[in-house]
């Protein structure tokens, strides 16, 4: 049978040029890049050239990329280098109330330290609230990380002016750009970041890989080493090289780069065709952050009457996700809507569909079905569970 995937913001599927250049690599050209014969060196030129890949897409040197294990860990080396560097003068972090995780937990972890942990509001809307930015950004900020687009509500933020922000007030500025680099035109040098966090999963590469680009690369790393034991990526993610890995990242951003990010010009259409049928269909239905600045893949509706966990476990042949994958498995509300304002009982009746760069309009017919079939039999169920 087939299925329809709508869950790209969790991951994407690899994209049959990244499997195929990844392939020598496994079992053909598998050496350690670090081993100096012939073998080795010709898995390092695999991972210069992945190196070149990743910076041309994302505008900036290759020496300013780091291979990591993605986004989590791009963000996890940051601020555990911050906490493990003695004597900082500033001790102020800045981060976005709707971060993912992999922020907000590290800098729960730096709060414990000592360090001060400022939450800049976000919006209705879901947008980091620039007039409070600008207040709450001071010379007493080290660090300001803001997301370049939300994961759960699709929300780009106005990253070039809170880095205008950071800079003006002596702070560095780091952006998660996990759900960004690939979907939407994403230039570090426009930006001006100091530091960036990729991943290759939301991009049509394979999983367990990403990067972290430093501004000038590993010489203008300003703070302690946090992992050690090995000169690998410059000694900011020492460890033995995940080669295949590397050059199927390389290979997605070398695809990203070549459509410029055209493919997501028909993902917009079918995802404002997807909305529109959605507010049509389902009485009562709302579009979380329906705003122009958002990713084109990813809607987040909350339903008047349908609960979100009944509705995914019915649908036979669709995969949506009731938010982040990351939080959906646990019971927690997520973060992201509560700072919104949607209420805990409405957060439990809100899906996040995330449609990808392949996903046809065939398709987006064919899932509203699905979505509707699924709606008009749980409602079935519960009136006649009610009249038994
Ligand atoms: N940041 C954001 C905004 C994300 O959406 C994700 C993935 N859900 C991550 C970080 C973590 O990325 P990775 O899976 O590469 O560790």
């Amino acid at each position: 049978m087939s299925v329809i995937y709508w869950d790209n913001n969790a991951t994407t599927p690899c994209a049959p040029e990244v499997v195929e250049a990844m392939e020598p690599y496994w079992n053909v050209k598998f050496a350690n890049a670090s081993s100096s014969h012939l073998a080795g060196r010709t898995a390092m030129i695999a991972i210069k050239k992945a190196r070149e890949q990743v910076a041309t897409l994302a505008n900036c040197l290759p020496k300013e990329i780091v291979f990591t294990s993605g986004a989590t860990e791009s963000n996890n080396i940051l601020f555990l280098g911050i906490l493990l560097t003695p004597n900082l003068e500033r001790k102020q972090i800045v981060v976005s109330a709707i971060e993912h995780k992999s922020i907000l937990e590290p800098a729960k972890l730096l709060e414990k330290h000592g360090f001060d942990i400022v939450k800049l509001p976000v919006t209705p809307n879901g947008v980091v609230d620039l007039e409070q930015a600008q207040k709450l950004i001071t010379s007493k900020s080290l660090l300001v990380s803001v997301q370049a687009a939300n994961n759960e509500i699709g929300t780009i933020q106005p990253i070039k002016e809170l880095c205008n922000f950071a800079h003006d007030a002596g702070a560095y500025f780091h952006t998660d750009a996990a759900q960004t680099l690939g979907k939407v035109p994403f230039d570090v040098d426009d930006i001006n970041c100091d530091f960036a966090s990729f991943s290759a999963h939301k991009m049509y590469g394979p999983k367990g890989v990403g990067a972290l680009f430093i501004r000038g690369g590993a010489k203008r790393w300003p703070w302690e080493k946090p992992l050690n034991g090995g000169g690998q990526e410059m000694g900011i993610r020492p460890g033995t090289s995940n080669v295949p890995a590397i050059v199927g990242f390389g290979k997605a951003c070398e695809i990203a780069c070549s459509s410029n990010c055209n493919r997501y010009v028909e993902v917009l259409k079918h995802r404002e065709l997807l909305e529109e049928e959605i507010l049509n269909r389902f009485n009562g239905s709302l579009i979380n952050a329906n705003m122009e600045q958002r990713l084109p893949t990813v809607v987040s509706v909350t339903f008047s009457d349908i609960d979100a966990d009944v509705l995914i476990d019915s649908l036979i042949g669709l995969f949506i996700s009731n938010g982040a994958a990351c939080s959906g498995s646990t019971l927690t509300q997520s973060h992201v809507l509560a700072e919104l304002g949607v209420l805990a009982e409405e957060a439990k009746r809100t899906i996040r569909i995330s449609i990808g760069a392949e996903t046809s309009y065939d398709e987006i017919v064919s899932g509203l079905n699905l979505l509707s079939n699924a709606c008009s039999e749980i409602k079935q169920c519960f009136k006649e569970s009610n009249n038994a």
